[in-house]
């Protein structure tokens, strides 16, 4: 049974149904046709007896019976008897005799050969005359003739019916599960081939199916946008690598072949060692990122005093001299909250170390904390280059960097940053948004809930 299709199975239960229901139709049938037939022959026994009980009768003294009386009439078999059993006149069907006892005005039921009949007896006393018994028999079944024609017939166009059903019941079962097997041959299509730019397309529709196939592409859709994120990803992170790794070998192909003096070496491994160490940065941050990511790095979340956690971090800009942009900040105190120390950590280091590389020759950048209504709101400003509108919504894509001619090679910028503070603020079940002004600014502000709780 399992081996065979859902529209196959559908269909033979509901044959089945329809049969159990046919059989249980016709067997009710014939149960109310024999009730009605039996109870047909009693009305007719009785009546035909009772009439012909009036027909016994005394003319000028003398027992007589009248010309009316009939002997076999619509399945009745008429008999008079003499009080004591001998029969007067009449006759009964073959094969039936009675010696049952009269009772008067008493339908019975009697067995002979196995065929059920009925019995009805009247007295008939006349005056002066021995008491008379009229008897009446008539088989049970006698008129069940047509009604049993009528029940052959009905038992034919129910079985018609049955065939009918089970063919239709299979076309609409059919009809119904092709929505099915078209969402079976995508879903193939798009296994075997992997092309996961096909979708199912079943057309207008609001049924169960339909919503099936809209979650089905929206899986695929989603799907393709994850796999087309890795691949670009893994693009991107090739790319890279593939500066530096050029650099690298480039230089060393130098110094074997030019580089005569222990200056020239020096020179070759300075730069050797830049680039290898912005690939180990490079390395790093990629790292991360998946690690985020994948949910490896797990978020430690612990409640501490956030105001004296990056008030200690932002004294510690404020007072590098290397910059000469000015450093401020506006810390609200004793905001506690629920975070993981290392994470904000990095967000903040992101966020404050763009400003710097963004910023303007004598500019500033501002660090704020505020706590309103359980929603607590860090922001880092600052008066720098700004961002162009159209990349302001790109920027925090991995890898993406706006201002090539600022993150350049050589300052550890990977176009990483942004989409790691992103995954930092989402993890703290916050979010990150961007303000900015083309050559007047920027303001990042990071929202999340004081008291948010991770999933397990
Ligand atoms: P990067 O390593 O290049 O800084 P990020 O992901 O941190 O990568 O930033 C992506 C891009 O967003 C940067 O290349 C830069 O163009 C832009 N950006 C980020 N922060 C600022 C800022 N404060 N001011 C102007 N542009 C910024």
């Amino acid at each position: 049974m399992r081996k065979l299709s859902i529209k196959m199975r559908v269909t033979l239960w509901f044959t089945l149904l329809m049969i159990i229901l046919v059989i249980l139709m016709y067997w009710f049938m014939q149960f109310i046709s024999k009730t009605l037939v039996e109870k047909d022959a009693k009305e007719t026994l009785v009546q035909i007896v009772d009439q012909n009980m009036d027909e016994v009768e005394l003319d000028d003294g003398e027992f007589e019976i009248d010309d009316d009386f009939v002997y076999v009439y619509n399945g009745v078999y008429s008999v008079i008897y003499k009080n004591d059993g001998t029969t007067l006149s009449g006759l009964f069907p073959s094969g039936v005799t009675t010696d049952e006892a009269f009772h008067e005005g008493e339908v019975r039921e009697i067995s002979v050969e196995g065929e059920k009949y009925f019995l009805y007896d009247r007295m008939v006393n006349l005056l002066g005359m021995e008491t008379m018994w009229v008897r009446g028999v008539i088989m049970a079944n006698s008129n069940a003739g047509i009604t049993n024609s009528l029940l052959q017939i009905v038992l034919i166009a129910l079985l018609f019916l049955v065939l009918c059903a089970a063919l239709g019941g299979y076309r609409i079962a059919k009809w119904s599960f092709e929505p099915i097997e078209q969402i079976n041959r995508a879903a193939n299509e798009i296994s075997d081939g992997k092309d996961l730019s096909k979708r199912i397309d079943l057309g207008e529709g609001e049924d169960e199916i339909h919503r099936l196939a809209k979650t089905f592409n929206h899986m695929f859709c989603r799907l393709e946008t994850s796999f087309d994120g890795e691949k670009q990803f893994v693009a991107d992170a090739s790319h890279e690598l593939r500066t530096p790794t050029t650099v690298i070998l480039a230089q060393c192909d130098f110094a074997l072949e030019y580089v005569e003096t222990p200056e020239e070496y020096r020179e070759s491994l300075e730069v050797i060692d830049r680039q290898a160490k912005r690939m180990s940065h490079i390395i790093g941050e990629l790292l991360t990122v998946t690690r985020l990511d994948r949910g490896i790095e797990k978020a430690n979340f612990e409640n501490i005093d956030l105001s004296e956690f990056i008030v200690l971090l932002c004294e510690e800009y404020r007072n590098n001299p290397d910059q000469n942009i000015a450093f401020s900040y506006d810390i609200e105190p004793d905001i506690h909250a629920n975070v993981d120390c290392n994470m904000i950590n990095r967000l903040l280091v992101n966020l404050i170390s763009n400003a710097y590389q963004y910023g303007k020759e004598d500019g500033w950048i501002r660090l704020e904390l505020r706590q309103r209504n359980g929603t607590i709101t860090l922001s880092v400003r600052d008066n720098g280059i700004g961002i162009a509108k159209e990349d302001q919504e790109k920027i925090w894509r991995r890898f993406y960097q706006a201002n090539t001619s600022r993150s350049g090679n050589g300052n550890g910028s990977t176009g990483l940053g942004l989409s790691m503070v992103k995954q930092i603020a989402q993890i703290h079940g916050g979010d990150v948004l961007v303000e900015s002004e083309l050559g007047k600014g920027s303001t990042f502000t990071f929202t999340f809930p004081n008291d948010f709780k991770a999933a397990a």
